[in-house]
């Protein structure tokens, strides 16, 4: 193996790589085609694969038979072979990323209600502290060379619809499981609406321009951030930070996204099981690599956090604790969760569009 390509699959360094080379990418290409035919076939790729998906200590990870569904993606004219021209799709649109990926971090509505005001978790069916994920944000913030940094922010009106006290302002929908009269804390109704509206109530919080709605006052604030501000539509809640629960209201996070180029997006925050879990759904959604920081996350309810973790991991999200953070951002740790999830991406890209009918 070539020392241009040794250096690129086996990052262990700190370093980041200059991929503007060309070469760098045809000694990657040599050094994993063993018969020298200036192709991959399927065995050689899934060398290469076991050389790109590494943890931080050289480890390989297992593969399963989703290498297989990759080397078919690139492999454009299926002709079970990647050609040079197939390989420099492969290098450009995906090898680059998985070992250089741009990462930011959402923290999600670490905010002043939701750790000792009007909706204090400690008081909902867990018991968690929101507290308890200040220090290892920070920790994370100090220590971690993030490409860019949003705080999002629960920012309600007054009359906003998820509030307990606001019921009265709006008809309720005659499929609603519980009457108006009888509608207390943290019950579901639905409201009348085209379509009608299902909707929890929460003690009112979050109010702009309110104490209860800043940011919590140990959490550290770094430069150049990005605030996002969601909720602030009357008629309808919004547990993501992207989209508002009807999908009516984009907040613009995408675009700040995507215009920094990110290409992997780590959530964590208040509450694990409703605006973190919605925020990383919607993450997937929208294409980038999503990573949720388990031990920077507390929550509503314990068996809702479970099925917010399963539904992560099944849509090709990883779950990890906040010690594994600087690895994974350095592209020394290389998951294949996350190569997967990046593959199934270009594949999407690469669908043709639906022919018209006649
Ligand atoms: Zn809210």
């Amino acid at each position: 193996m070539s020392s241009a390509s040794t250096k690129l699959i086996d990052s262990s360094s700190d370093d980041r790589f200059d991929f503007t080379c060309r070469s760098e990418m045809d000694a990657c290409l040599a050094a994993f085609d063993k018969n020298c035919d200036g192709k991959l076939d399927p065995n050689e790729f899934r060398q290469l694969c076991k050389a790109l998906f590494r943890d931080s200590t050289g480890q390989s990870y297992p593969l399963d038979a989703s290498v297989a569904d990759i080397f078919n993606l690139f492999d454009v004219n299926a002709d079970g072979q990647i050609d040079r021209d197939e390989f420099v799709y492969c290098w450009n649109n995906w090898i680059k990323i998985i070992v250089k990926p741009i990462s930011a971090l959402l923290v999600i509505d670490v905010q002043n209600d939701f750790i000792c005001g009007t909706l204090d978790i400690r008081n909902c069916p867990a018991q968690q502290n929101g507290e308890d994920v200040i220090e290892p944000i920070n920790h994370l913030l100090d220590s971690v060379d993030f490409d860019a940094v949003f705080y999002s922010h629960d920012w309600h009106p007054e009359d906003h619809v998820s509030f307990v006290d606001n019921l009265h302002l709006r008809k309720l929908h005659e499929s609603s499981p519980i009457a108006g009269n009888n509608a207390k804390l943290y019950d579901t109704v639905v409201f009348d609406g085209d379509p009608p509206m299902v909707q929890r109530l929460w003690p009112r919080h979050c109010v702009q321009n309110t104490w209860g709605s800043e940011l919590y006052k140990d959490l550290k604030v770094v430069d150049n951030a990005v605030k996002i501000y969601k909720g602030t539509n009357p008629e309808v809640d919004s547990y993501s930070a992207f989209w508002d629960n009807s999908k009516l209201t984009d907040t613009k996070l995408e675009a700040q996204l995507k215009m920094r180029n990110i290409t992997d997006v780590y959530v964590c925050g208040i509450a694990y099981d409703v605006c973190v879990g919605a925020t990383a759904a919607d993450a997937i959604v929208s294409g980038f690599r999503t990573i949720l920081i388990d031990d920077c996350c507390r929550g509503v309810d314990l068996l809702d956090i479970e099925k917010t973790k399963r539904n992560l991991t099944k849509n090709h999200g990883i779950i990890v604790s906040s010690n594994q953070v600087d690895a994974l951002v350095k592209g020394n740790d290389r998951r294949p969760e996350l190569g997967y999830k990046l593959a199934l991406n270009l594949k999407a890209m690469k669908q043709p569009a639906p022919k018209e009918v006649n």
